[in-house]
């Protein structure tokens, strides 16, 4: 059998099952409203929360660094690699964060790779959320450290793992500050409590908190007020910051010891210098002011409310992630089609990113949705809500 044909059927597999996708291609930048096949198509599924992707400040910033810069850095960060405007944004990072230091990635993604695998080593032993990111678990996978996993937010099971684990020689608990899937928060303030009884660390990726939950979208650990007692914060600068890249901020120390290990870091050439400027002016944005996200909060709590109100299961939501559950992957698959037809792109999310009959279409609101946008949402969302027997 040639390799094509092996695909071919891993393919056919994915078709029968309704889980088998076409890359959608839009014809306009991130927005509100977006363009594809030449329709204008209400977003309801980016990640750009505030709205940044298109801000002016950000724009301007970007094509003058272009303009003192170039388009490329050149090099990885340890060789010539490190522009100014890089550690600018470190600094400002930091600052923003609380933190001693901070050190930027090409991703979250390469973020928790790097840090993970850094921070590591065989006499560890690594505890994660059951629900972190796809990152998270192939950051873990880097590592000969042995791993635990809790079950969802169980902080019943986390102590019991804290307690059979305390011949290793450092404890890491892991979680994701705001779920991806389900768009509840963690329980960090208990985590923080044990890690403190059972002397572990606790390392908390914000990708979806960082411009979201806090002050001014400070993250999940000004959100609980335990600045000083998070020890490890991982952002990224792809989401609500609005362009691309990742960052830890946390001790100098760990910032040195990832200049030495992170791998991404070491051998992967660093953001192009527009990123960081645009990443700079972006964090500049948010201490400015903390209306894009008091916005955003507005929008994202009315909206949960009226679709509750309206009968549909929003799962754990908290946050401006609402997943509407549908059930199994093809029924989930036709609800997201019906949704585009009447003008709502809401991405549908099934088996194995989430259990088989909890196929999910996954409602990111913004910022910038006016009250008019989403009263348009509610509309079609309630026909064919209606339609597939979700709602009365
Ligand atoms: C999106 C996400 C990432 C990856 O961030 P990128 O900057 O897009 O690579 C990492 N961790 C979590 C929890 C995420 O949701």
């Amino acid at each position: 059998m040639g390799y094509l044909d092996d695909l071919a059927s891993d393919i056919d597999g994915w078709k029968r099952d309704g889980r088998y996708r076409k890359i959608k291609v839009w014809e306009s930048g991130s927005d509100t409203w977006m363009t594809l096949n030449g329709r204008r198509i209400l977003q309801m599924s980016s990640n750009n929360y505030l709205g940044l992707t298109h801000h002016p400040k950000l724009k301007e910033a970007a094509s003058q660094a272009i303009d003192k810069y170039g388009v490329g850095s050149g090099s990885v960060r340890t060789i010539t690699g490190t522009l100014d405007i890089h550690e600018e944004l470190e600094i400002e990072l930091a600052t923003f964060k609380g933190t001693e230091a901070a050190l930027v990635f090409q991703s979250g993604f390469t973020t928790n790779q790097g840090a993970l695998s850094s921070i590591l080593g065989p006499d560890d032993v690594v505890i994660s959320d059951e629900l972190n990111h796809a990152s998270i678990i192939d950051g873990i996978r880097l590592t000969k450290a042995s791993r635990k996993i809790y079950a969802h937010k169980d902080m019943d099971q986390l102590e019991a793992v804290l307690k059979e684990t305390q011949h290793h020689r450092k404890r890491v608990v892991v979680t994701d500050g705001v779920f991806s899937m389900d768009g509840d928060i963690a329980p960090l303030p208990a985590i923080v409590q044990l890690a403190e009884t059972y002397d572990a660390i606790v390392y908390v990726d914000d990708a979806h908190a960082s411009g979201v939950l806090g002050k001014n979208g400070k993250g999940s650990t000004d959100h609980f007020g335990l600045h000083g007692r998070v020890h490890i914060q991982i952002g990224t600068l792809s989401k609500a910051i609005g362009a691309v890249g990742g960052y830890v901020a946390g001790a100098q120390l760990l910032k040195e010891h990832l200049i030495h290990t992170a791998r991404p870091f070491l051998f992967s050439t660093s953001q192009p210098p527009a990123v960081a400027a645009t990443c700079l002016a972006a964090i500049r944005v948010l201490q400015g002011s903390a209306d894009l996200v008091t916005r955003l909060w507005d929008n994202a709590n009315d909206f949960r409310t009226q679709l509750k109100q309206l009968g549909f299961d929003t799962g754990a939501s908290e946050t401006p992630i609402i997943p509407i559950i549908v059930g199994d992957p093809a029924r989930t698959m036709r609800f997201s089609d019906r949704l585009l037809e009447a003008g709502i792109f809401a991405q549908g999310i099934v088996y194995p990113t989430v259990a088989m009959d909890k196929g999910r279409v996954r409602l990111i609101v913004t910022a910038q949705h006016t009250k008019e946008d989403l009263a348009f949402a509610l509309n079609a969302l309630q026909q064919v809500g209606r339609e597939f027997g979700l709602i009365s």
